[in-house]
């Protein structure tokens, strides 16, 4: 799987660094980064689909293989996107 993490979006809940400490890192003042690139392993594929579901905000999104990003169920419709 692909991911792609919005910075400008993060607000800092750390839910995501919490379920994959390894994948996603914490700035000092609780913002998210992707660690080691967006191509997630299968042995880490669960607990970031977790952190994904989680983030409050939805700012990790997986890419499709067209390299489009697939919005999570329930998550509210990005600005200028219908
Ligand atoms: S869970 Fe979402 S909002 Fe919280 S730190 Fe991670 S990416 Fe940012």
């Amino acid at each position: 799987m692909r991911i792609k993490l919005d910075r400008t979006l993060c607000d800092g809940f750390a839910l995501c660094a919490v379920h994959s400490p390894e994948i996603f890192s914490l700035d000092e003042w609780g913002y998210a980064s992707v660690v080691g690139g967006n191509e997630i392993s299968e042995a880490d594929e669960q607990r970031v689909r977790r952190a994904l579901l989680d983030c409050p905000v939805h700012a990790i999104v997986e890419l499709s293989e067209n390299k489009a990003a697939r919005i999570p169920a329930g998550a509210p419709t990005p600005r200028g996107a219908r």
